[in-house]
């Protein structure tokens, strides 16, 4: 069995200098970590992202001058700067020929070209972090191997390819050096840069564990592990200290951001442990998944996701009619829409469209598939929503569950309920305004209440 650990570590893990220092003082107290795969210093993607959407060239450029700021900051407390100074600015002036060149309008490819620098740029600092501190820290440009279909900005990783590419390209570097390389981009076989969605880099370096076959995917990022809910929403969320694969899939699905949704694909697929800790705190202990657990709760973990879209379709005339829910959900099917929860009468369906999760802006994705739907039964459209989901274990066949539920929320709205198709959750809509409130009475019933 391979010992070979793959770490991640997130934004605000390679933040700064500091903070890189800190992740490297993990990887030189664990002989194991042989591959680190990092994301972009925190904020740069989201500045990334914002070049995309201006037209102006000067709205671009303030942009482009935070980022600028983020990377020199790192360099000017490089030992030896001169060592990455050619690739940095090479990098820099390649982002500034996008901008200045890039059209009034950014197409896709051109969106995941220009997200894909924050990665790039983070990599070769960190690397030169690494070696300053006397590790054979080595830079490795992931596109090599991380083929992935062209859906740009959601790419689909081609497992099979990545598997090879990997043996061939990466595998060799790893008996002599620590190999520092990007999360979340990827490229497609024409080799344009893809990025495989926000958050990516947790699915990146799960991915590169199953092609490592490695023993455990670390993810190091600003919490101590895993909590019962968002340690933002309420100061009694608590750490999980071990977590079943099905449970945390469950969390990551349902918006726990600490994990990317796909992360976990990968790592069930190989069985391989993932482990979840902070940069800040490494002696903190932290969350460990894996196929087997000590421990079922039926309670787990409440996850929150924002910004959902309940869309209502109605057809009087299906009354005793068949093939309703069919049409409906082939019309969906074509437009490439990816429906979340449904519940259903006789006559209508109501269902829930996750606005986060689009490549693209959700009139363009869905305004087509809606106009089709028209045709045939009467639409109905419900912004601002938020999906909760309780996690746990057998919440279909255990007793008192929705009375838990009821109880809490008498005084809430609640717009929309799923429950029995899944033992791991029991979803329900409420308005976004409402959200953090229900998820905060919601924790203290289900976890604190004695
Ligand atoms: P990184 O940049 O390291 O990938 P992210 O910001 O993507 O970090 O994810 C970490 C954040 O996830 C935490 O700061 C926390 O607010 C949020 N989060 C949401 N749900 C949970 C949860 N159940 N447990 C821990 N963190 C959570
Ligand atoms: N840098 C990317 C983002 O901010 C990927 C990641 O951090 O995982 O979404
Ligand atoms: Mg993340």
């Amino acid at each position: 069995m391979s010992k070979l650990i793959v770490a991640k570590f997130g934004g605000s893990s390679v933040a700064d200098f500091d903070a890189m220092s800190r992740c490297a003082d993990i990887i030189l107290a664990e002989p194991n970590i042989r591959l680190i795969v990092v994301s972009a210093s925190a904020g740069v993607t989201n500045l990334l992202v914002a070049i995309t959407k201006h037209c102006d060239i000067s709205e671009r450029y303030v942009c482009y001058q935070g980022i600028e700021a983020i990377t020199l900051s790192v360099i000017n407390q490089l030992q030896q700067p001169e060592c990455v100074a050619a690739e940095i600015k090479h990098l820099l002036l390649a982002l500034k020929h996008l901008i200045e060149n890039g059209g009034v309008v950014y197409g896709a490819a051109q969106k995941d070209e220009i997200q894909s620098f924050g990665e790039r740029l983070s990599s070769v600092l960190f690397a030169q972090v690494l070696r300053e501190r006397g590790v054979a820290g080595l830079c490795f440009d992931i596109r090599q191997i991380m083929r992935t279909d062209s859906r740009f900005g959601k790419a689909e990783p081609q497992v099979a390819n990545i598997s090879a590419l990997c043996g061939q390209h990466l595998q060799p570097l790893l008996h002599d050096n620590i190999v520092v390389t990007q999360g979340f981009i990827g490229a497609d076989e024409l080799g344009q840069t893809t990025t495989l969605g926000r958050g990516g880099s947790d699915y990146s370096a799960a991915l590169l564990g199953e092609a490592l076959s490695a023993s455990t995917v670390q993810i190091w990022t600003d919490v101590v592990g895993i909590f019962t809910t968002d340690p933002r929403l309420t100061e009694q969320a608590r750490c999980i200290k071990e977590i079943s694969f099905d449970e945390a899939a469950e969390m990551a699905t349902f918006g726990a951001k600490v994990l990317h949704p796909a992360t976990l694909i990968p790592a069930m697929r190989r069985n391989i442990a993932v482990f979840v800790g902070s940069s800040r705190e490494p002696h903190a202990g932290g969350t460990w998944i894996a196929k087997e657990v000590k421990e079922r709760p039926p309670y787990r973990a409440i996850a929150l996701r924002k910004s959902q879209t309940l869309i209502t379709v109605k057809s009087p005339a299906m009354l005793h009619a068949a093939g309703f829910l069919t049409r409906v959900f082939d019309t969906l099917s074509r437009h490439q829409i990816s429906v979340d929860l449904v519940t259903t009468s006789e006559i209508s369906v109501a269902l829930t469209l996750d606005e986060n999760g689009m490549s693209t802006a959700f009139s363009a994705s869905v305004e087509p598939a809606l106009t089709e739907l028209k045709t045939f039964c009467e639409v109905s459209v419900e912004q601002g929503l938020s999906l909760i989901a309780v996690i746990g274990n057998h919440l279909h066949g255990s007793k008192g569950i929705p009375g838990d539920l009821f109880n809490t929320l008498e005084r809430v709205n609640m717009r929309l309920i799923c429950h029995g198709a899944s033992k791991h959750n029991l979803c329900f809509l409420v308005q976004d305004a409402d959200a953090a409130n229900v998820v905060k009475q919601l924790h203290q019933r289900l976890f604190t209440a004695g």
